[in-house]
C-alpha cells in the first residue's frame, strides 16, 4: 500500500508484507527469541530495555524528522518519541528495583491449606513460552510499540511488532535503531509491516496479542479462533470518548477555569487531536457554557495550522487525506445534533503548505445538548471536541457514563465535595482519572498522557484492556501458577527465584 507525506501529499513509501515468511517469523520468535530471553535474569533484561531506550534517545532527531512527514510538530513528535523511550526507561527501572535477581517471581507469603501446616500454597509467575504479537494504531508509532515491548522483554517474551500502515515508516526506523544498537537478544524483536495473513492462525495458549486501534478491528480480532478457541491472551485498547468536567466552583476568573480551557485546547491540538486519550466531551455547568465556549474559541483562534517545520506553527496535519475524510464524516454526524462553535471542517488557513494537498483540518469545537446521542457515540479522531452543558452536578456521572467506558476523564475543580462525588460516580467507567486544581496543575503530567507506572486502558468501549500499569504489565506476560505442597517445596520455590526456569 502506498503511503503519502501528510504535509505535501507526495508519495513517501510503500508498505507491504509480500514475500515475508510469516510462519518462519513466528517459529523464530518461539525457537530463538524465547530461549535467548529466558537465559537472562530480570536485571539483565532491564539492562537490555534501558540500552534500547538510550539508543532511541541518542537518535531521536531522526525520528522527529520522520514524524514531521506524518504531520507531527516537534512537540507532537516528542509526545511519541520521548514518551516512548521515557516509558521504556521507567519499565527498566521497575525491572531493576521491583523484580527479583532471577527468572521467576514468587508472590505473597505461603498460605496455610491444612491444620497442621504440612500443606501450603503459593503463587509462582514464570515466562510464557510463546510470543507477543502487538498490533498498533497509527497515532503512536514509537510509544505504542515501546509501552508493550518493554514489559514483554522484562517478562522474557519475544515480540513481533505490526505497526499501522500510515506510520509504519516511523516504527520501522525505531526498530532499526534498536537493532543497530546491538543490545537485543536474538529473536527478541521482529517487525512485520503490512498485512499479517495467517499469523493469528499460528498462535495458541502461550501467546499474547496486544491490540491498539479502532473498536471495529478489535471486535474482528477478538472473534478469531486463536482467542475464542485457543485462549490467546488478548488485550484491546480501542477508541474512547474521554471527558473533562468543569466544577461549578470554577467560574471565569478562577485559576481552575483557565486550567480547564487550556487543557481542552491542548488536548484538541496536540497531534492534531489524534490521541486516544484526547478530550472529546467537555462537560461544563449550564451557567458557564457561554463563557467557556468563548474562552476556548478565543484560544483556538490563536492556533497556527501548518507544516510542522514552518515558523510559528502550533498544530500540524492529520496523518493522511483518508483520515481527514473520515474525521470530516464524523464531524458531519456530530453537527447534526449540535452547533458549530469554532472552525470550519471544509476550510483552514495553513502556513507553509497547501491546505488541500496536505491533510490539514481546522480545530473544531461543537456545542450540543447532553441528551443528544452523537456526542456520546461518535469519535472524530482529530482536533474535535463537543462542549456539553449540565444542569445539575448530580447528573454528571450518568452523562459521562453514556460514553460506555473511556480511557480517561479529568475534572477541574477546587471543590472537594464535587470532586469526591464525581470521582466515585465515574471511576467505574474509566481506567484513569485526573483531578486538577491550581496547586496540582503546576506538576500535572496532563490529561492525555498515560503514565507507565499506572493503568492505561479502560472498560467497555475503551476495549476492556489494561496496558501499562507498572509491574502489572510485566505480570500480564507471565503465567501465574498456584503451587500447593509441603512448606519445604514452597520455601524452595522462594529461594529458587535466582535459579533457572529449567531448575524449578
Ligand atoms: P485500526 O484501523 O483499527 O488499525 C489498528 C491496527 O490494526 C493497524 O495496525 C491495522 O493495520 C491493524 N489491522 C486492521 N485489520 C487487521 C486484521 N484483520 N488483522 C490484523 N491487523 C489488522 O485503527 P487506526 O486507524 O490505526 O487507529 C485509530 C483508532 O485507534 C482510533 O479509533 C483510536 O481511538 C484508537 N486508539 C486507541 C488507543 C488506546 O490506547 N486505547 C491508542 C491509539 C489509538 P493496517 O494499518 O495495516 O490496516
Amino acid at each position: 500500500m502506498a503511503v503519502a507525506d501528510a504535509v505535501t501529499g507526495e508519495a513517501l513509501c510503500r508498505v507491504s508484507s509480500d514475500g515475508l515468511d510469516l510462519e518462519n517469523a513466528v517459529q523464530h520468535a518461539r525457537r530463538v527469541g524465547g530461549p535467548s530471553l529466558h537465559a537472562l535474569r530480570f536485571p539483565e533484561r532491564a539492562a537490555v530495555v534501558k540500552s534500547m531506550a538510550l539508543a532511541l534517545s541518542d537518535r531521536k532527531e531522526e525520528l522527529y524528522e520522520l514524524s514531521a512527514r506524518a504531520g507531527a510538530t516537534r512537540s507532537d513528535a516528542k509526545v511519541d518519541v520521548d514518551g516512548g523511550f521515557g516509558t521504556a526507561l521507567v519499565y527498566s527501572s521497575i525491572g531493576r528495583k521491583a523484580l527479583p535477581d532471577g527468572r521467576i517471581v514468587v508472590e505473597d507469603e505461603p498460605i496455610l491449606l491444612g491444620k497442621e501446616g504440612r500443606f501450603v500454597g503459593r503463587h509462582v509467575l514464570t515466562s510464557r513460552r510463546g510470543l507477543a504479537l502487538q498490533i498498533n494504531a497509527f497515532n503512536f508509532p514509537v510509544w505504542g510499540m515501546l509501552e508493550k515491548l518493554a514489559p514483554a522483554l522484562l517478562a522474557g517474551v519475544p515480540t513481533i511488532v505490526k505497526p499501522a500502515t500510515p506510520t509504519a515508516f516511523i516504527t520501522e526506523h525505531a526498530v532499526r535503531i534498536m537493532l543497530e544498537a546491538g543490545v537485543l537478544p536474538d529473536g527478541a524483536l521482529q517487525l512485520v509491516c503490512g498485512f499479517v495473513p495467517g499469523v493469528l492462525d499460528q498462535l495458541g495458549g502461550q501467546d499474547l496479542v496486544g491490540f491498539t486501534g479502532s473498536a471495529a478491528t478489535a471486535a474482528r480480532l477478538r472473534a478469531h479462533d486463536a482467542v475464542t478457541r485457543r485462549s490467546v491472551r488478548f488485550t484491546a485498547e480501542a477508541d474512547s470518548l474521554n471527558s473533562s468536567i468543569l466544577g461549578p466552583d470554577a467560574v471565569p476568573g478562577t485559576p481552575e477555569f483557565d486550567i480547564f480551557v487550556d487543557q481542552v485546547v491542548v488536548e484538541m491540538t496536540t497531534k492534531a487531536g489524534q490521541k486516544c486519550t484526547a478530550i472529546r466531551r467537555a462537560f461544563v455547568p449550564h451557567a458557564l457554557y457561554e463563557a467557556t465556549a468563548e474562552a476556548i474559541a478565543e484560544k483556538l483562534a490563536a492556533v497556527v495550522v501548518g507544516a510542522p517545520d514552518a515558523d510559528g506553527v502550533t498544530m500540524g496535519a492529520l496523518v493522511g487525506l483518508d483520515q481527514r475524510e473520515d474525521v470530516r464524516t464524523q464531524i458531519a454526524k456530530l453537527s447534526r445534533s449540535g452547533d458549530l462553535l469554532f472552525g470550519d471542517p471544509g476550510k483552514v488557513d495553513v502556513v507553509g503548505a497547501d491546505a488541500e494537498r496536505g491533510a490539514f483540518l481546522s480545530p473544531i469545537l461543537l456545542g450540543a445538548d447532553p441528551d443528544a446521542r452523537a456526542p456520546h457515540e461518535v469519535e472524530a479522531f482529530g482536533p474535535v471536541c463537543t462542549l456539553l452543558p449540565f444542569a445539575d452536578p448530580a447528573d454528571v456521572p450518568d452523562l459521562v457514563a453514556r460514553g460506555e467506558g473511556s480511557l480517561v476523564a479529568s475534572m477541574v475543580s477546587a471543590d472537594a465535595d464535587f470532586v469526591r462525588s464525581a470521582v466515585v460516580g465515574i471511576a467505574a467507567h474509566h481506567g484513569r482519572l485526573v483531578v486538577l486544581d491550581q496547586r496540582s496543575a503546576t506538576e500535572s503530567t496532563g490529561h492525555g498522557i498515560p503514565m507507565p507506572q499506572l493503568v492505561h486502558g479502560g472498560p467497555g468501549r475503551a476495549g476492556g484492556g489494561e496496558e501499562a500499569g507498572g509491574l502489572r504489565a510485566v505480570y500480564h506476560h507471565l503465567q501465574r501458577t498456584a503451587v500447593q505442597g509441603g512448606p519445604e517445596v514452597v520455601d524452595a520455590l522462594a529461594r529458587s527465584t535466582s535459579g533457572s526456569l529449567a531448575g524449578i
